[in-house]
Parts: C-alpha cells; sequence; structure tokens
C-alpha cells in the first residue's frame, strides 16, 4: 500500500499545486485511508472572508455583461484542465475522502459530465414569448444573473457538487464563493487551483473579459457557512449537507429575503415486490447500500421487501456481505473503504444499539481492518432486520447500515411505508409489474425527488434535476432546467400600438 505522504505529494506535483500558501495551524486533515497527516492548514478569518465575498460581488458586475456562450468558454476550459488531470484529482477525492478509486474517478468524471452540459446550457438559457391581451404589444420573459452564487459543500462529494453549482452558476454570469467541507480543503484547493487555469488562459486569449476575483474559496469551518449565509452580498446560497445544518442555513437566508437552494439528508428506500428479479436486485441493493461505505446522500438505507421474496433475499444479501472487500481505498479489488473519521464510527454503533433495543437483528457493523491504522475507521456493512419503522430508521445515520422491513401487503403499502419518514430525496421500486412500476411514479407513489424502477437509489445522471423534498430541502441542482435556481427572471411587457391599453379591460382616462 503507497504510503498517503508519499502519494499526495505525487499528486500534487501532477496538479502543479503547492499547498505552502494554505499551511497554517488552525486544522489537520488527516487521510481516512491509514488516518496519516496530510496537510496542517489555517482558516479563512471572518473578515477576510468579507473582503472576498466584496471583490466576487465586483467580479459578478463585470461578468454578468459578458455574453452568456462567451462565459461557456471558460467552463469548457475547466472541463479540458479536468480530463487532464482526472487521474490526479481522482487520487486526491480518494486519499482525502476515503472513496475507492472508481468512485474518485467516477467524481471527477462527473464534473467533466456537468462542464459539457454546461457549456450547451450557455447557449440554450432561454425564456419565453407570451400571448399578450392587449393589441399591439408582446409579452416575454429573460433570465439575468442573480449576482454571487455561496456554495456550501459537504465532505462526502467534496468535488463534484463545487461542479454542478459553479460551472452553472458561472455560465448563467454569476461570481462564486465556495466553503467547502473542514474534512475535505484539499480538494476544494486543487479545483480552485484549476478554475483559476482555466481563467488565466481564457484572459490570455480574450484579455480582460474574466474579472479578477470571479471566484473565491473560504476554507474554514461552519462559521464561514453561517457567514455565507448572512450575507446581503450573496444572492443565491447553495448549501449541501445535514438536515441539521441546511435548518440553520434555510432561516439565516430566508430572513434576508436571499435564495436557498438546499440539497440536504436522505432517508432512501428501496421495495421490492413479489415480481421482481432477485439477483438484479441484490446486486443494486448492493451498490446502493455499501458504495461509499454508505456515506452517500443517495445510500440505501432502508429495504422494504415483501414477506413472499424476503427470505430468499436476505440470503443473498447475508452471503454478499459476508465476502465483500474492505478495506483500503486505494488498492485494486476494494469495494468498501473506511469511514470518514471516527465521529462517524461512534454515530454508526450508537445507531446500531439503539436499532438493537428497538427490536433490530443487526449482522455486521464492527469495526475491521484495524491493521490499516489506529485512526482509519473501517467497518462491516450492517443488514439489520426491523420490526417496524421505529425512531432509529427514521433517522439519516451517515454510514453503511441498511435496515430491512417486510411487509405482507399490496404494494400501496409498502409505498406508504417508504413515504413515512421525514427525508424525501431518493427511492427505487424492483418489480416486473407494469402497474406497480407505474403507481409508484405517479402522483400517489413515491413523494421523493427520485423515483426509480429497476435502478439502485444512488448514482444519478447529471442530465436529470437533483434533489429532494421534505427534510431534503426541496432544491435541485444540475440537470433539467436547475439552472433556473441560478439565475432571476424578468417578465417584460413591450408596447409597440401607439396606443395604451390596460389589462383586465381597465379604464383610466386622463
Ligand atoms: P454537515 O452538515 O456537517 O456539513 C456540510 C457543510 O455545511 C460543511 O461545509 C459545514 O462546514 C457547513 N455547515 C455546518 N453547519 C453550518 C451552519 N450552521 N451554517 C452554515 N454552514 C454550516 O454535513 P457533512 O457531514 O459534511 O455531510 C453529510 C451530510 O450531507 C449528510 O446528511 C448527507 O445526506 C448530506 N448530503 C446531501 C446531499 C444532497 O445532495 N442532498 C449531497 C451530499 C451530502
Amino acid at each position: 500500500m503507497p504510503d498517503s505522504h508519499t502519494y499526495l505529494q505525487q499528486v500534487l506535483q501532477d496538479l502543479g499545486l503547492n499547498l505552502q500558501a494554505f499551511a497554517g495551524s488552525d486544522c489537520t486533515i488527516r487521510a481516512p485511508r491509514d488516518g496519516a497527516v496530510l496537510a496542517h492548514l489555517k482558516w479563512c478569518g471572518a473578515a477576510q472572508a468579507q473582503a472576498q465575498i466584496a471583490n466576487a460581488q465586483r467580479a459578478s458586475q463585470t461578468w454578468r455583461n459578458v455574453p452568456a456562450p462567451v462565459r461557456g468558454d471558460l467552463v469548457r476550459r475547466l472541463g479540458e484542465l479536468l480530463r487532464r488531470h482526472k487521474a490526479a484529482l481522482g487520487a486526491l477525492v480518494s486519499l482525502e475522502a476515503g472513496k475507492i478509486t472508481a468512485e474518485g474517478l467516477g467524481e471527477v468524471q462527473e464534473m467533466i459530465d456537468i462542464c459539457d452540459f454546461a457549456v450547451g446550457l450557455s447557449r440554450q438559457l432561454h425564456g419565453l414569448t407570451i400571448a399578450s391581451e392587449r393589441p399591439g404589444h408582446r409579452m416575454m420573459e429573460t433570465w439575468h444573473p442573480m449576482g454571487v452564487v455561496g456554495i456550501i459543500s459537504a465532505f462526502n462529494f467534496p468535488v463534484a457538487v463545487w461542479s454542478w453549482n459553479a460551472a452553472l452558476a458561472l455560465v448563467c454570469g454569476n461570481a462564486i464563493v465556495w466553503k467547502p467541507s473542514e474534512k475535505t480543503p484539499l480538494t476544494a484547493i486543487a479545483c480552485q487551483h484549476l478554475l483559476l487555469q482555466a481563467m488565466a488562459a481564457f484572459n490570455a486569449d480574450r484579455p480582460g473579459t474574466v474579472p479578477e476575483g470571479l471566484s473565491q474559496l473560504l476554507i474554514g469551518g461552519r462559521e464561514l457557512g453561517e457567514l455565507l449565509a448572512a450575507s446581503a452580498q450573496v444572492a443565491v446560497v447553495s448549501a449541501t449537507g445535514s438536515t441539521r445544518m441546511g435548518r440553520q442555513v434555510a432561516v439565516k437566508v430566508a430572513e434576508r429575503f436571499g435564495r436557498a437552494i438546499l440539497e440536504l439528508g436522505g432517508n432512501n428506500a428501496m421495495i421490492v415486490t413479489p415480481t421482481a428479479d432477485l439477483e438484479l436486485a441484490a446486486r443494486a441493493i448492493t451498490f446502493a447500500a455499501v458504495g461509499t461505505a454508505g456515506q452517500r446522500c443517495t445510500t440505501l438505507r432502508r429495504l422494504i421487501v415483501h414477506e413472499s421474496v424476503a427470505d430468499a433475499l436476505l440470503a443473498r444479501l447475508a452471503a454478499i456481505y459476508g465476502s465483500i472487500a474492505i478495506g483500503d481505498p486505494l488498492t485494486d479489488g476494494t469495494l468498501v473503504g473506511p469511514l470518514i473519521d471516527r465521529a462517524a464510527f461512534d454515530a454508526m454503533q450508537q445507531a446500531l444499539a439503539q436499532a438493537r433495543a428497538e427490536g433490530g437483528q443487526v449482522l455486521g457493523g464492527e469495526r475491521v481492518r484495524e491493521d490499516l491504522g489506529q485512526e482509519a475507521w473501517y467497518v462491516r456493512p450492517a443488514l439489520v432486520q426491523m420490526p417496524q419503522q421505529s425512531a432509529v430508521v427514521q433517522h439519516e445515520t451517515f454510514a453503511p447500515i441498511l435496515y430491512v422491513l417486510r411487509y405482507d401487503g399490496d404494494t400501496d403499502m409498502a409505498i406508504a411505508l417508504q413515504n413515512a419518514v421525514p427525508q424525501g430525496l431518493s427511492s427505487a421500486i424492483f418489480t416486473q409489474s407494469l402497474m406497480d412500476a407505474e403507481r409508484f411514479m405517479s402522483a400517489a407513489g413515491s413523494d421523493c425527488g427520485i423515483a426509480n424502477v429497476n435502478i439502485g437509489t444512488s448514482g444519478a445522471e447529471i442530465g436529470g434535476a437533483f434533489g429532494g423534498e421534505k427534510e431534503t430541502g426541496g432544491g435541485r441542482e444540475s440537470g433539467s432546467d436547475a439552472w433556473k435556481g441560478y439565475m432571476r427572471r424578468a417578465t417584460n411587457t413591450i408596447n409597440y400600438s401607439g396606443a395604451l391599453p390596460l389589462a383586465q379591460g381597465v379604464r383610466f382616462d386622463v
């Protein structure tokens, strides 16, 4: 197994990145794979953060006047740099967030994909033409930049979530200010470094087009997130993280009538009906429940399985869980890497104790691979059969715990069980019945932002709008028309009649 520190040096060299400017003693960054110290960094102070936000605000006033397709060219250049450095940035994600190699690379691929999407979008920020009720009048909608978009991100998708927001916000004509997770600042420094390179190359070809300060990075703790949420200079706050965080950010942003895009916790379920292809379901369940060591917002946390197929499916899952490769995320063949830190391990053990107290039967969940480091927290994913959807099942524990609930009624009963939690991010049904599948996707079906058929709950493509309802926050990011969240809409009415007719037939003769 390569030494984390040496590995980091190789990655930084590939990226042409020197961490010296960020060195300090405010925080220590460790590699989850072995607990090794990667860096000691300084945090950004409040006054400096305010100055950076003001800088971004100034930059936004220039950037908004650059034609959108030209703005797209900047994001195209970022995408090219990401292609060139995919292996190094992916490895840095694995090193800092503990993701297996394929998932680290997958995250960077997602960044490349959203850049491509945003470049196309830069020529399609369309408004509508609307029929006017008045003669000689035309109505239309135009879309304009908001100003500064603040991005608060979580540790578990340290780079992809930024790119979803940054690529769209930039083509939509905004400046960006990013407050990454305090657990994963190195990947953020690397992304900012690549974007600054793209900007420099862009300005070399089109002098003065990208204003200084267009993209700002704030390294530090939650206080900086609070500062972004409270700042009247930040028109949009896109916050990804726990429901606890979102509840605080939502209030702060609402108090000043700002716009919030909230991407918060999930408690995702899969329904397995009597007609399901069980082998397909077992494979989908495994990826969704144990992938990224259960640390995805879309991780499968609840399996709602029909009594008639439950024993067969559980036997298959128990066999898979018993043989799954857990270990160093940078080693080929590993499927489950470490938890992010000790606090995540403690939270998992607490949840398992609560599940036992609520009548659950727990398989797995114990610490493994202590040989990889005292401060490396690997666990065997847990399968927990629950007698009912009790308190622990209704709560998102950010670890690989899959609660299994059986149902013996019709599919409506399973859907009701699925919807009876506070969160509403992702959901899935495995079935060969067209009627069950359609019912699941109907108005009376899943209440989540994502409702899949014969696919697991995680691993969404960037082309669709991503996000969820209820305590997941209601925000949408990435594809479809999520770009509208980064722009303001103006309705324009143009009178070319020479008369002044009023709407609704109102007469006001002067
Ligand atoms: P977290 O809420 O602890 O932290 C997320 C970010 O919010 C960090 O940058 C943190 O510094 C900041 N923050 C914390 N409190 C804040 C406050 N009061 N005001 C402003 N900023 C604050 O989350 P985490 O542990 O990093 O990530 C895991 C959580 O994120 C899970 O709940 C997961 O479901 C969720 N998540 C959701 C999505 C989604 O798209 N819905 C995606 C990824 C992660």
